[in-house]
């Protein structure tokens, strides 16, 4: 594992009643449970990533997810009195994930590398729940979230020292790249805080460049109804005809800002990539055109237990038919024909109708 952020740069201001003793027992137990690298911060409203994110929901780059202009005071402040108001610190912590020998999808659609293994929520979670014990048992209350609770782990991570938010908005790990997960707890506890890490994106513009539907408006500025990992994942309903084709051979998520990373030429060997992330054989003998005529009980022995199961059995069906469609998938036209009129959902069927179209020509 690599050495601890934390452990490793000079820390920020001291805290008054910081507790070395209970950050080096943190740390040996993140370092047990594989997290590569931990942070902490200061638990204090967050100015600048405030205002970042209600120019964010006030544009609508947030498309439809409502719960994130629903939580905007929370998130804002974890002192709030929907997160922890005794809150004094935040611990952020990193595990990767990445691994090059992953199958990469079912053909012809590709999965995002972040889903490719089990539901990375059920794992982590795991894994924190001795450090949050650890905390409770010495008297503290404590909250840990693996995207579960409205906390911005990103701006935490960076405020911890763990990495920085490039301009394709990932949270990047020197050493590792930006191909982690990231957990946080926030805690009564007043533990010695590191410092901040400084953008080291430089006059790199690869990912705004590499993005095929031109969803960054801005360094650091995501339009995420424009997002393929969005649109195939968040997003309910149809998708917008002239961003069809540029999903591509994306079935779920898209890694393409990332893959361009000059960060990322340095993440982990898949050997240290986590193992207990290590793909099954979900996608062995699946192909996508299955996907359009999986039934509830098909979907479910599919999608369950990984992150796949976030879009739907609608929502796959729908990402599998643009996919054939942008692949020129000819042999799949008469399954696509039959969903075009079958399917129960109108979003398949639409979906469906547009692939046959652009394999016609
Ligand atoms: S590709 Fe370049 S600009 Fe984009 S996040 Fe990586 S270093 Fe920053």
């Amino acid at each position: 594992m690599a050495s601890s952020a934390g452990a490793m740069k000079p820390c920020a201001s001291p805290m008054p009643t910081a507790e070395p003793e209970l950050r080096a027992r943190i740390e040996a137990l993140a370092r047990d449970k594989g997290f590569a690298r931990i942070g902490v911060a200061r638990a204090e409203p967050l100015s600048e990533d405030a205002a970042r994110l209600r120019r964010w929901l006030a544009a609508g780059h947030h498309g439809t997810m409502a719960y994130m202009a629903r939580t905007e005071a929370v998130r804002a402040d974890p002192t709030h009195a929907g997160m922890l108001p005794e809150a004094r610190s935040v611990v952020v912590l990193a595990a990767p994930y990445a691994r090059a020998d992953a199958p990469t999808g079912p053909e012809p659609g590709r999965v995002a590398r972040y889903a490719q293994g089990r539901d990375y929520h059920n794992v982590l979670h795991r894994r924190l729940r001795p450090i949050t014990r650890l905390l409770r048992d010495a008297g503290h209350a404590a909250r840990a979230s693996v995207d579960t609770l409205p906390v911005l782990e990103r701006a935490w991570a960076q405020r911890a020292g763990v990495g920085f938010i490039g301009k394709n908005c990932c949270l990047i790990v020197p050493g590792l790249g930006s191909h982690v997960f990231l957990s946080a707890i926030v805690t009564s506890a007043a533990i010695e805080p590191d410092a901040p890490m400084p953008q080291r994106c430089g006059d790199c513009t690869l990912c705004l460049e590499r993005c095929p539907t031109r969803a960054f408006v801005a360094p650091r500025e995501l339009d995420a109804r424009r997002c393929i990992a969005y649109l195939t994942i968040e997003h309910r309903g149809p998708i917008e005809p002239e961003l069809r084709q540029d999903v591509g051979d994306w079935l779920f998520g898209c890694d393409l800002c990332q893959d361009v990373c000059p960060f990322n030429r340095t993440a982990p060997p898949p050997g240290e990539a986590t193992a207990p992330y290590a793909p099954g054989t979900r996608f062995d003998g699946v192909e996508a055109d299955a996907l359009l005529s999986m039934d509830e009980d098909a979907h479910h022995d599919f999608a369950g237990g990984s992150p796949l199961r976030r879009p739907g059995r609608e929502g796959l069906a729908r990402n599998a038919a643009l996919v054939l469609g942008n692949a020129g998938e000819r042999r799949a036209l008469p399954v696509l024909r039959r969903a075009a009129e079958e399917h129960d959902s109108d979003v398949v069927r639409d979906a469906a109708a547009w692939a046959v179209a652009r394999l016609k020509g």
